[in-house]
């Protein structure tokens, strides 16, 4: 949202320089075209999305947790469940891996958890965003910005062949879209079974993959991951099946319930659309200025 708002301001502003006539411009049907707007709202919008920094505390385990000595990893493992029952929302960045991961099944249905008594029978508020979202989100960007470019500069007369090259744009991108969801709605049935078949002891964890020898130095890995989980496990849930069996059952729910359905936003796809306006505020601008000089 930032990013759309601040290169569509950058696409405005550059119209109103445009009046003053100081900007050079291209010809084209006897008219000097102004490209300023979509030339400064791309950039705009990308450096935004690049260095715009959301206020709010973020908890990031990987990097909140000491990796690197022991016992400080050890302690920030074992207060994992202080920092997840005093978060007000979780995020989720969703691939196919996702459910073979002890960590991430781990923190989120220990997340659940934590938050089950406080919202009662409502799912906690959890936020699955599939990694998918923000390839597919910059793609549309792309061809949407694409097309306006095109529709608005083209050099074409012939409008048969504008309509075409307009419309193999559209099949180009649609037909990326299509096969990366196609793709994604298997991945997200693959994980939807692998969580109905949960078990801790099956789960994919990078310490016992290497049989607790570090490939980097050859030395043994002091802490096993999954021996901690087992222990925060124990002491939250009870035993290790009350745990997979809470798997098994409330994070299919949180997953479906987010990913099922609405997998790709309207507020994402009216967002990633939204820049093809810059084109065309070029086309205003330069039609503006036209007709005030006439
Ligand atoms: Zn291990």
């Amino acid at each position: 949202m930032p990013a759309l708002v601040c290169g569509t301001v950058g696409a405005l502003l550059m119209m109103v320089v445009w009046q003053f006539g100081i900007l050079p411009g291209f010809i084209k049907h006897n008219l000097s075209f102004s490209c300023w707007c979509s030339a400064v709202g791309l950039p705009v919008g990308a450096l935004t999305i690049m260095f715009w920094r959301p206020k709010g505390l973020m908890f990031v385990d990987r990097m909140c947790i000491n990796q690197f000595d022991v016992r400080m990893k050890a302690e920030g493992i074992l207060n994992i469940g202080a920092v997840l029952s005093s978060s007000k929302s979780f995020l989720v960045m969703f691939d196919e891996s996702y459910a073979e991961r002890l960590w991430c099944v781990f923190e989120l249905s220990a997340f659940l958890k934590a938050q089950q008594g406080r919202v009662g029978d409502k799912l906690p508020n959890v936020q699955i965003k599939p990694l998918l979202l923000g390839l597919v989100a910059g793609s549309v960007v792309v061809c949407v910005l694409a097309l306006g470019v095109f529709a608005v500069f083209n050099p074409f007369d012939n409008v048969i062949v504008m309509w075409s090259m307009l419309l193999l744009f559209v099949l180009a991108e649609g037909i990326f879209v299509v096969h990366a969801f196609r793709r994604y709605f298997r991945s997200l049935e693959h994980t939807l079974q692998q969580l109905r078949d949960f078990q801790l002891q099956n789960a994919f964890c990078w310490c016992c993959s290497v049989n607790h020898i570090n490939p980097a130095n050859g030395q043994p890995v002091p802490v096993c991951d999954r021996e901690i989980v087992r222990q925060c496990v124990t002491s939250w849930f009870g035993a290790e099946d009350k745990f997979n069996e809470s798997v098994r059952s409330l994070l299919p729910q949180a997953l479906m319930q987010q990913l099922g359905a609405d997998a790709f936003p309207y507020k994402w796809i009216l967002g990633s659309t939204a820049p093809i306006w810059w084109p065309f505020i070029d086309y205003l601008a330069t039609y503006q200025a036209s007709e005030e000089v006439s």
